[in-house]
């Protein structure tokens, strides 16, 4: 039995096989063929391009049944490649002419393919070069007689150990079968905690070298409250964690009465408690768990999900989708914010030395303003079945706020002579997610409505700390008095103003921080709607004035340490007086 500790990002216990998610580079052997050994070539890769199209097939009614026809659509596209007869006679021809083995032409072929399309100037077509590639790789790893890449084929209950595992990974996440997630690097705020806390899947990450000591097929046990993993664990351990998962599983229910009360301080302050959504199929959450509106909807995760850029209307439906579920409650609909670790199958980012510091969100879209105004139509037009609110991510001052407003207007201006309905006093905030934009506060707010902190970023870049890594991760502080005076300010300059300021960074749904964001004067509190039971019962359980002086006396520590210690003992005092 071993233990390896990391970083607790997704509460839970599960005990399963290992599933190694590992991608080995892909090695060709470029020798030349014997005569005789042509047809057996050929024969290979006919085997391994008919396995490919029904693995293809196989994802395909997977990614439509979870994910929506735009994403089957992708897959569409590669089964397509893969099934055309030129394809096929191409790499053949490479087999004959050239004497080189079935790998060895595949790549030939692809990568012919490959120059073919980037010169062409359509930029959609140019675009589907990533398809090519993707179909490519899977051919050449069945050739090659390699494991499968993906998570999606998965269909047993594993708990999946990889070194990272990207966004575009986690939206194959299925948690029928994947009861667990360890992973080398990764820190609390990285993308797949965020999508593991929303789909309770239990997650352990910056395990450093786990992929390396772990084998395919162990049994291992994940507790991901603690930041624990336990390889071949003895019976007593599997007794000790079953009776934990028990006890878990009764304090989950006990927390469950405070999903459907109202957020009332003590002393009768009404606090709004909120959630954060990838995808329309998360509202169901966020009514179960009691969410009061959603303070941060990721629209990115559709563009992520489909092979083309998402068209105005296929927009529009999803956030109708949301306005009307949500029945009048609030909806703050993020517009996309790719780049940084977020990938699009259907649009090419450059590699970036510093993708964080990058071409990304707010940067992209004024950049590329036709890409943002439908965007803009689609929530404008959505707006009109519903209570929606729009905001901006990464905004790092004043002239990127007045750009994206002015295509705002453009956007309103097109639908109004268009005669199609939407809200004209939709509201329209701003993401904190830079010190620059924290500093700037009092000169946004004047044309801005409201502000959502975001403390993922926010932290990242006032710390100079990546999120992502966990070498650093002691250092990732949100509660660093650098981060709360940023925060203060940014709540007292909203309100000098009679506007309100949210959080919807991973802060806003950390128990230890309630009071003091409810004593600093936080208006709303958005998190993975698992989260909103345990937030309530704390703002149940206290005074604003109570958590008021908390907060007072937060603000004049000096450490990390001293704040997270003082907050600790606030809590258990609160706990034993319940
Ligand atoms: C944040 O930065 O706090 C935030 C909510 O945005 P994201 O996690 O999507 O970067
Ligand atoms: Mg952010």
């Amino acid at each position: 039995m071993s233990i390896f500790k990391g970083i607790p990002v997704s509460a839970g216990i599960a005990t399963a096989p290992v599933y190694l998610y590992k991608t080995e580079p892909i090695v060709i052997d470029y020798s030349p063929l014997l005569l005789n050994q042509k047809e057996s070539e050929l024969q290979e890769f006919s085997k391994a391009l008919t396995l490919s199209i029904s693995q293809m097939t196989k994802l395909r009614s997977k990614a439509y049944e979870r994910l929506g026809e735009s994403s089957a659509e992708i897959i569409d596209s590669h089964i397509m490649i893969a099934t055309d007869p030129s394809f096929y006679k191409d790499v053949e021809r490479e087999i004959h002419s050239c004497c080189i083995r079935a790998a060895a032409a595949v790549e030939k072929v692809i990568k012919c393919y490959l120059t073919t399309f980037s010169e062409i100037s359509d930029e959609y077509l140019r675009e589907r070069a990533a398809d090519i590639k993707d179909v490519g790789e899977r051919i050449l790893r069945n050739l090659l007689k390699m494991p499968p890449t993906g998570l999606e084929l998965l269909d047993n209950a594993v708990i999946v150990v990889a070194k990272d595992i990207s966004p575009s990974d986690t939206i194959m996440l299925d948690k029928t079968y994947i009861k667990g997630l360890a992973t080398d690097v990764g820190g609390r705020t990285s993308h797949a905690a965020i999508l593991a806390r929303s789909l309770e899947i239990p997650a352990v990450l910056g395990l450093k070298n786990i992929t390396e000591v772990i084998s395919q097929g162990e049994q291992i046990i994940i507790d991901g409250s603690e930041g624990i993993v336990l390889s071949n664990p003895t019976t007593k351990e599997i007794g000790v964690y079953a009776e934990r998962k028990e006890k878990e599983k009764t304090r989950k229910a006990q927390m469950d009465a405070f999903k459907l009360m109202p957020a009332d301080t003590l002393d009768g302050h009404n606090i709004h408690v909120v959630a954060n959504i990838g995808s329309p199929d998360d509202v169901e959450a966020v009514i179960q768990y009691g969410g009061e509106g959603i303070g941060l909807y990721r629209t990115e995760f559709l563009f992520m999900k489909s092979a083309h850029f998402p068209t105005e209307e296929e927009q529009f439906k999803a956030y109708k989708v949301v306005a009307e579920k949500m029945a009048g409650k609030p909806v703050i609909v993020r517009t996309i914010d790719i780049g940084g670790d977020k990938k699009l199958t259907c649009f090419n980012m450059p590699i970036e030395l510093n993708p964080f510091l990058g071409w990304r969100a707010i940067r992209i879209c004024l950049d590329e303003p036709a890409i943002f105004k439908i965007q803009l139509r689609a929530i404008l037009r959505a707006s009109a079945f519903g209570n929606l609110l729009i905001m901006y991510p990464m905004i790092s001052g004043v002239s990127e706020l007045r750009k994206a407003n002015a295509i705002l207007a453009e956007a309103k201006a097109e639908l109004q002579a268009e005669g199609i309905q939407f809200d004209s006093a939709i509201k329209v905030g701003v993401m904190i997610e830079t010190p620059a934009a924290a500093l700037t506060a009092d000169c946004l707010i004047k044309e801005a409505d409201f502000f959502s902190i975001g403390t993922n970023d926010l932290c990242q870049y006032t710390l100079a700390v990546d999120r992502m890594n966990e070498k650093i991760c002691d250092l990732y502080q949100p509660f660093h008095p650098g981060v709360l005076r940023l925060i203060k300010t940014v709540i007292d300059t909203a309100h000098a103003s009679g506007k309100f300021t949210g959080m919807c960074g991973e802060t806003a749904g950390d128990p230890l921080a309630t009071t003091l964001l409810l004593g600093l004067g936080l208006d709303e509190f958005s998190m993975s709607a698992s989260l909103i039971p345990e937030v309530k019962k704390v703002i149940r359980n206290i005074s604003l004035k109570g958590a008021q002086n908390i907060a007072e006396r937060t603000m004049t520590m000096e450490t990390h340490e001293e704040i997270t210690a003082y907050l600790k003992k606030v809590r258990d005092n609160l706990t034993s007086s319940i």
